[in-house]
């Protein structure tokens, strides 16, 4: 009985099916070592607050975009921990909506250093730009320029929706993105000057399409820029107040171009 069973067909397709098996583990290991991370990525993110549920939102998405492109998120609450060797780990720093003050002193010349001789890149959005004097902290001159020279002035604080105007459509950030856009119920914030003699410009927010209109407004209101003084590949983009901007492809699309420039890395295509 067990020799005539030997060669039967069972028997072949039960040993075809281990060695597709052995095959399929190995298979598994060897993508396990394409598993190293390509790159790292620190977001210094705003605890609590009203902005609480963007950054919650980003994290969500952050996470699945760094688990199909090979990458990782490390989250810091506040300044406490960042060093030169600290951000010798990272390729890429996303300032998720934390402010430009109450940063230690070694935090600040870490960062200067990272930003200015191009160690990685920069992604900051809408709180990056809080400059002026806040909470008793006084404004922090070197990323006043960074940011090209704008001071805080005022928010529309009843939210209205607009439309951004693309500048730069070749610019790697802007990829695929439609001009114009809409952004729904932002807190546009206005500035005392525009940056736009200091910055290049990527896109900017027309205020004539406000709805409903206000009359918080400051003519010439670009809302994503680039610095092209610093080596490091940066960009701000002022939305990021509202959750929701997750659901609106523009944005996404914006942050996710802009992860993998300012990273200098290639997106994983292959899904
Ligand atoms: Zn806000």
């Amino acid at each position: 009985m067990f020799k005539a069973l030997r060669n039967s067909p069972n028997i072949i397709f039960v040993r075809l099916l281990l060695l597709a098996l052995a095959s399929c583990s190995l298979n598994g290991f060897l993508a396990g070592q394409d598993k190293m991370p390509r790159f790292r990525v620190v977001a210094l993110a705003e605890h609590g607050g009203i902005h609480k549920p963007f950054v919650d939102a980003a994290k969500v998405w952050l996470g699945k975009l760094a688990s199909e492109n090979n990458f990782t998120v490390d989250y810091i609450e506040d300044t406490q921990k960042i060093d030169d060797a600290f951000l010798a780990q990272y390729n890429l720093f996303i300032q998720l909506n934390y402010p430009p003050y109450n940063w230690t002193d070694t935090s600040q010349a870490a960062f200067i250093k990272y930003i200015e001789e191009g160690k990685g890149g920069w992604i900051g959005f809408h709180h990056a730009t809080l400059l002026g004097e806040f909470d008793g902290f006084p404004m922090w001159t070197w990323f006043h320029r960074f940011m090209g020279g704008v001071r805080f002035k005022n928010y529309i604080a009843t939210f209205v929706t607009g439309t951004v105007m693309v500048e730069d459509k070749s610019h790697p950030a802007m990829k695929g993105i439609a001009s114009p856009f809409r952004i729904e119920k932002e807190e546009w914030y206005t500035y005392d000057t525009t940056p736009r003699p200091n910055v290049h410009v990527l896109a900017s927010v027309d205020e004539n399409t406000y709805t409903p209109s206000t009359d918080q407004k400051m003519g010439d209101h670009p809302v994503i820029w680039t610095n092209k003084h610093c080596k490091a590949r940066n960009i701000y983009i002022f939305m990021g107040h509202h959750p929701e901007l997750f659901e609106n492809q523009a944005f996404t699309l914006l942050f996710r171009n802009s992860i993998f420039w300012a990273a200098g890395r290639q997106e994983n295509r292959e899904k």
